[in-house]
């Protein structure tokens, strides 16, 4: 079933209210240009249909949202010519826009983008590292 929030951006961007720089559309799916792009060629993947983050989106979605992702990569990569793509999504954290979109960001060797140079937080010790993993694989255990 497909939802929409009249107080969503993203909502009015495709239904057509705001303009925006479209690369593609499809029935579940609507890509366009970031309007302050990290570089050129940035583009948003999105689902039409209203949903805040990657867990709220209904599972039969996930798929044909991100083959247009995988699609939208060899694309943006290709127009810029770049080397690499970044592809990444905000859930909650870091998100300005509280519906689901796919960043596909360009990538070139040495273009000053630091994103993944953040700090790390190594486990204390294999038994901290342990209790991580084994609390991960029990909350997988009440979902599958
Ligand atoms: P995030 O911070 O992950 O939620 O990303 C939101 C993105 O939406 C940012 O990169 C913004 O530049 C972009 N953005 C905000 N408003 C618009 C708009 N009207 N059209 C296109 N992109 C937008
Ligand atoms: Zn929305």
């Amino acid at each position: 079933m497909s939802t929409f929030d009249p107080s969503c951006l993203f909502c009015k961007i495709v239904q057509g209210d705001i303009p925006r720089y479209g690369v593609f559309e499809d029935e579940e799916t609507i890509a366009f240009l970031d309007i302050h792009p990290l570089f050129p060629g940035h583009v948003l993947v999105a689902p039409k249909s209203h949903a805040v983050t990657l867990t709220d989106l209904p599972p039969s979605a996930v798929g044909p949202l991100f083959e247009k992702v995988q699609l939208l990569a060899k694309a943006v990569e290709s127009a810029v010519e770049a080397d690499g793509t970044f592809v990444a999504i905000n859930n909650r954290i870091g998100q300005t826009v509280p519906h689901l979109h796919v960043h596909v960001v360009p990538r070139r060797r040495r273009d000053g983008l630091k994103g993944f140079f953040w700090p790390r937080h190594d486990y204390q010790d294999d038994e901290a590292r342990e209790a991580v993993r084994d609390a991960i694989e029990r909350e997988l255990a009440k979902l599958l």
